[in-house]
């Protein structure tokens, strides 16, 4: 046998697990109705499929140089001469480790942290940014505004505190922006299919840079006039300036991805249209862009505006008729947003007023401080009762007490007092009360909706009940976070493309969560404390413009901060979009199945292959095989 392969055909695959129950019984692996468990017991093994990607990112992570891809055949090669293993937990080379690190593990987008934090440390700004750019487009937005769940398990928290990692990400997005020469991802070969995003806030236009990567041709339809979604018209200037957002889109156009701004779905292209016009699969990103409205008296007076409106009016340069002194309602981080902007926009006296305590609120800690060190006041516990209104415009709001209490039963309940109000003036109101869907859009396209009008799809897939089309980002979730949205965005990328190959959309999904667990006993005893370095603030008297209140970090001190991170995990099992990495350490190849090697060894059929009722996985020298598997295949072992 010339060059022994394994290689399972997921177009003829039944669905029907007996390669898998073959597969438990041959190694008296445990029974269960899934691989899922397979790898939750016995972690050393793993039964992914490599792709070899067409840039490996294993390679592109390590720092050390150590993989490399065989120019011939396109496998991935270990030098063990250079590889450290990373070094993490003692006596454990990268190829068994099916943990990953903490900040990987806890980001939506699944950006490969460890690896592109290696890299800057080694100064390798460049092949960082590379790195970061294979799993999200969005670094420059997510070096500013990301909500860095990556941080909050640091293993650095063990002896200190942890790296500052979305600092790092920003100056790695605007060294690239300076150096004038925006890095675009290679694209694969043109593939057949075209697909229309609509919306395009970070889930549609993530979706779209991943489509257009692997060959798709997809078109954002984007109702207005500028790009971004919330990006742009929801996060104010003086925390995303509109270059750094638009260094992120820009890519994005350049990878061939046509945004059509000025163009809504359901009045000025349906999903009949779009069909006409040959597209073939849809990923419906619309976002939260309603207002909750206050149930209370007087809603219609002169002065009383709704925060997201507000916002956008903002963004846009919309006239907007601010009094001097306003109120807003609501205490989470859109409330903040609002009132800082009020501040930017000239109102004279801002008050943030919420019906629970300030310690209650759901906007960020360090937001609520930096909305007070800007001179707008919380008051808390009182709720809205009416607006008052004189001559048909906004006079002023009556309020009630309002106090969280535990009930009997312990649970937390808003309680009211009647009896106990207060007047406050304004000249305006504005209310932040929550992100609400476009439920007559859905009504008006048949796109199933639930109870608060969010679209309805399998939370793997995201595919909706209607055929071909895919939902994603808040209008699925409920408001959440860039990060998130750019998660969804990926995964929705990649059902569609299952979807244009006809292959299942789940298999192989679910698993690599459950997989791999984050790690939490690092090495570290060869790590001094070293203090976090935070980026610095405008200082308060200075922020009042629409600059950027917060600073980006030096090379030096980018540098300095990088080295602070323990490599927890090994880079190229984290750096693995499909979270196979392992090496064979005999062939120095990685592979992705090694249950059956001795089999193998002695020229033996593993188990899968013989008891497969459909013939779809095969065993042997590959050029043996009939001609036409290849369509659809996945490979097993090179
Ligand atoms: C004020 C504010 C501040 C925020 N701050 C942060 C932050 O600091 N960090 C963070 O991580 N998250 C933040 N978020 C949340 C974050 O912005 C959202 O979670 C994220 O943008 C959701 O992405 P999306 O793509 O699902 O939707 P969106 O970003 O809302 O984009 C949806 C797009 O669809 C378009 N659209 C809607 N209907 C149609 C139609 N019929 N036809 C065509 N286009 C249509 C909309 O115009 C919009 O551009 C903030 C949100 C708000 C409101």
């Amino acid at each position: 046998m010339a060059k022994v392969s394994l290689i399972f055909s997921q177009k003829d695959c039944c669905g029907c697990h007996t390669c898998e129950i073959a597969c438990k019984q041959e190694h008296g692996l445990p029974v269960g109705p899934r691989l899922v468990r397979v790898l939750e017991r016995a972690p050393l093994f793993m039964q992914y499929y490599c792709h070899h990607c067409g840039d490996a990112p294993c390679a592109l992570a390590c720092p050390e140089e150590a993989i490399t891809k065989d120019p011939d055949t396109g496998v991935v090669l270990l030098d063990p001469g250079k590889c450290t293993g990373c070094s993490a937990v003692e006596g454990r080379s990268g190829r068994e480790k099916q943990q990953t690190s903490p900040c990987k593990f806890n980001c939506p987008a699944g950006n490969d942290i460890q690896g592109f934090i290696g890299l800057t440390a080694g100064g390798k700004f460049t092949e960082a940014l590379r790195l970061l750019k294979e799993t999200s487009p969005f670094p420059s937005v997510c070096g500013r505004v990301c909500t860095f769940p990556c941080e909050s398990d640091c293993n650095r928290k063990q002896i200190d505190d942890p790296v500052s990692i979305r600092a790092i990400e920003r100056f790695l997005a605007d060294r690239n922006r300076a150096g004038g020469d925006a890095y675009v991802p290679k694209l694969q070969p043109a593939r057949e299919g075209k697909v229309a995003i609509v919306g395009s806030g970070p889930a549609g236009l993530a979706a779209a840079y991943f489509l257009a990567k692997n060959g798709y041709k997809a078109t954002v339809f984007e109702k207005l006039p500028v790009a971004g979604g919330m990006m742009a018209v929801g996060i104010p200037l003086y925390r995303l300036p509109r270059e750094a957002l638009a260094a992120d889109i820009g890519v994005i156009g350049k990878m061939g991805v046509e945004i059509k701004t000025g163009v809504a779905f359901g009045s000025d292209v349906t999903f009949e249209s779009l069909k006409k016009e040959g597209y073939g699969a849809f990923f419906l990103a619309t976002g939260l862009h309603k207002n909750v409205p206050l149930d209370i008296p007087n809603p219609n007076l002169k002065g009383i505006l709704n925060g997201i409106d507000f916002l956008r009016d903002t963004a846009l340069g919309n006239p907007v008729a601010l009094g001097r002194t306003v109120l807003v309602v609501g205490g989470g981080n859109v409330a903040m947003d609002v009132a800082m902007t009020a501040i930017r926009r000239g109102a004279g006296d801002v008050a943030i007023v919420y019906r629970r305590a300030q310690a209650e609120m759901p906007a960020w800690k360090r937001e609520v401080n930096e909305a007070v060190e800007e001179g707008i006041r919380i008051v808390t516990g009182l709720a809205p009762k009416q607006f008052l209104g004189k001559d048909g415009r906004l006079a002023g709001v009556e309020f009630k007490r309002s106090q969280s209490v535990r009930n009997e039963d312990g649970v937390v309940e808003l309680r009211f007092d009647e009896a106990d109000l207060t007047r406050m003036e304004a000249d305006t109101v504005i209310i932040a009360a929550g992100q609400a869907a476009d439920v007559p859009l859905a009504e008006s396209q048949g796109i199933p909706v639930d109870v608060e009008g969010r679209f309805i799809a399998d939370p793997v897939s995201l595919k909706t009940p209607l055929q071909g089309v895919f939902a994603g980002g808040d209008a699925l979730y409920g408001p959440r976070t860039v990060v998130e949205a750019i998660g969804s965005g990926k995964a929705a990328a990649v059902s569609i493309d299952r979807y244009f190959r006809g292959l299942d959309l789940l298999t192989g999904r679910e698993a690599r969560d459950a997989g791999l667990t984050p790690i939490t006993e690092p090495v570290k005893d060869k790590y001094d404390p070293a203090p976090r370095m935070e980026s610095a603030w405008l200082p308060v008297g200075e922020r009042m413009g629409s600059d950027e209140v917060q600073l980006g970090f030096s090379e030096q001190e980018a540098l300095e901060e990088a080295k602070r991170c323990i490599t927890c995990g090994a880079a190229c099992v984290q750096a693995c979009p499909y979270g196979v990495m392992q090496f064979n350490h005999e062939t120095l190849k990685a592979v992705k199945c090694d249950l059956c090697l001795d089999k193998r060894k002695r020229g033996e059929a593993p188990a899968c292959t013989w008891s497969c009722p459909a013939h779809c996985v095969y065993w042997g020298d590959a050029s043996e095989f009939p001609a036409g598997i290849n369509d659809g295949l996945q490979r097993i072992v090179p």
